[in-house]
């Protein structure tokens, strides 16, 4: 696979199954991942500078100031932000790079960047996706009813917004489809 200073936005709801379609195809492919900045806690596991940048809002806002971000947005309460400069360096150098945001923050890339590639992983039905939600554990009853207020909104505009919607449900399947986009021919 050769590697085309492409940028992929990868966008959907908590729940559908976006971080985990994503965590498979970077490592079966060379596509770099864009650590994103955000004011919440670290979650058990996670790993300051891999999965984020964690910050406090200060300095989130410093970094705003600073024109430091190529698009942010506030989620349920907090902030979330991707850097610039290290897409610029990796698109510049001919490096595939993958974002992995909310649907405010895709819009925002689009505009910055026309040509970057926007994919939509969305869950077979809002029912599936509070079930996910439910079983995964972390997250507080308030903290899932908002996040499916946010799902059923983002569901709203993918489909304007999207080059590609990938339904998941079977993950195989979505791993393979987004895998066929970075991989497959222009
Ligand atoms: P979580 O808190 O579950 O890691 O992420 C919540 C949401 O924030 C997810 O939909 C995730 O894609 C999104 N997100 C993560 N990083 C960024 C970012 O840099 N910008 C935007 N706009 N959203 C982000």
């Amino acid at each position: 696979m050769t590697a085309r200073g492409r940028l992929f936005v990868v966008s959907g709801p908590s729940g559908s199954g976006k971080s985990s379609i994503i965590s498979q195809v970077l490592s079966e492919t060379d596509v770099e991942f864009s650590v994103s900045a955000t004011t919440r806690l670290p979650r058990p596991g996670e790993v300051d500078g891999r999965h984020y940048h964690f910050m406090d809002r200060d300095e989130f806002k410093r970094m705003i100031e600073e024109g430091a971000l190529l698009e942010w947005a506030e989620y349920n309460n907090h902030l979330y932000g991707t850097p610039a400069a290290p897409i610029e360096r990796a698109n510049g150098e001919g490096r595939d790079v993958l974002l992995d945001i909310e649907i405010q923050g895709a819009r925002q890339v689009k505009q910055n960047r026309p040509d970057s590639i926007m994919v939509f992983v969305t869950p077979p039905s809002m029912e599936e996706l509070e079930r996910r939600l439910r079983n995964r554990g972390d997250t507080s009853d308030a903290d899932i009813e908002d996040r499916l207020e946010i799902a059923a909104g983002q569901l709203a505009v993918a489909d304007e917004l999207c080059d590609h919607i990938l339904v998941n449900d079977d993950f195989s399947e979505a791993v393979d489809e987004l895998l066929d986009l970075i991989t497959g021919p222009a």
